[in-house]
């Protein structure tokens, strides 16, 4: 199996890696990365690809992905998108590990997946989980999708209190090691906004049949119901090496170097329901979600640039939500964006969100 990982130098590329030195009949085709050279070198020598690719500019050729049995797409953000169009027109299979690109183009992307076709396999856990509960089941007899979300770091914080969380605070996530920006979008819960998207776009369930649960201990993945009540969920230990193995090596299952699940060591398992005051960025991304269009594309847009300014100690957590709501109010709908439409409407908000953040 030919592999190509787009984003290697990332936390989940680099757990990728791991994995895949762990396969036998793997091979590394292509690699990519943004900025961090140095390790970036360590991976050439160790992997010998044929194609490597440095920014976002190189992203976009596809000589990188066109030898690939198979492409992993762990880029953040935005700039995952023209990658995972490549790919799809390639007919490629893709594990999918940004979920951006489905956000601000879920609509465009199902379109190009029918007509080339293509295949996505999720890496995101859950989505990975909701994949593997629907394996050998009809979709049709699919009566609610229940996402579990642990919550973050400020699941008990009085909202008074978070107007005063550092970038430290949101940094230390309570069950999952993960990148930066996924780690804000975790803290302020639009990355399980994000996800609902995600699992609507992958599934084709409509929004009022996915149900987000609050579940501290991040062991059920997340869960199916289906029409009869039985809800059949996944568990596993909250380690990206999991997802994106089975992402890998789908139908099969092989031996993984993660140590197994003990359920007596866990004891128990909570649930919760989810209690949106605390998390506005959750309720922007749920109502871009119903308004969808462009919408979503201004979400994630005015999101990227908001989660980077506070990470750069330029605004406080609370003022994400601020500007994405400034972002979404000011927008115009476009109801069936093309690709053109997308790419302009996400450096609009850009600029725009820029310029209210000073
Ligand atoms: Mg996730």
């Amino acid at each position: 199996m030919k592999i190509s990982v787009l984003g290697s130098t990332g936390s989940i590329g680099t757990s990728a890696l791991d994995v895949i030195s762990n396969l036998k009949n793997y091979t590394v085709v292509g690699l990519s990365a943004n900025n961090n050279k140095t390790l970036l070198n360590k991976q050439i020598n160790k992997f010998k690809p044929k194609y490597v690719a440095v920014g976002s500019s190189e992203l976009k050729d596809i000589s990188l992905i066109k030898e690939a049995d198979l492409v992993l797409i762990a880029v953040v953000g935005f700039a995952g998108l023209i990658p995972l169009i490549n790919a799809i027109k390639l007919k490629k299979r893709i594990a999918l590990a940004n979920k951006e690109a489905l956000v601000i183009a879920g609509d465009l992307i199902n379109k190009l997946i029918r007509k080339y076709p293509a295949e996505i396999i999720p890496v995101d856990s859950e989505h990975s989980a909701i994949f593997q509960c629907i394996n050998g089941n009809n979709p049709e007899e699919i009566s609610k999708i229940i996402l579990t979300a642990s919550g973050g770091p400020f699941r008990n914080y009085p909202y008074k209190k978070l107007s005063k969380v550092c970038v430290n605070d949101v940094l230390k996530h309570p069950t999952w090691k993960m990148g930066k920006k996924i780690t804000v979008d975790s803290a302020t819960m639009i990355n399980k906004g994000f996800e609902v998207i995600e699992a609507h776009y992958l599934f084709g369930v409509p929004y009022d049949k996915i149900e987000v649960v609050i579940h501290p201990q991040s062991i059920v993945h997340s869960g199916v119901e289906f029409t009869d009540g039985s809800i059949i969920a996944q568990l596993g230990r909250t380690d990206m090496r999991l997802p994106i193995q089975y992402a890998l090596t789908y139908p099969e299952r092989v031996q993984s170097t993660v140590k197994k699940l003990n359920l007596t060591e866990v004891g128990k398992l909570e649930f919760f329901k989810l209690s949106a005051k605390n998390f506005p960025c959750f309720e922007l991304a749920m109502s871009a979600a119903k308004i969808s269009g462009s919408m979503l594309t201004v979400l994630n847009a005015a999101n990227e640039v908001a989660v980077m300014k506070f990470l750069d100690n330029k605004i406080s957590f609370i003022k994400i939500p601020k500007l994405i709501e400034k972002a979404m109010k000011k927008h115009k709908v476009i109801k069936n964006p093309d690709l053109e439409d997308i790419i302009e409407v996400d450096s609009e908000t850009r600029k725009y969100v820029e310029e209210i953040a000073r």
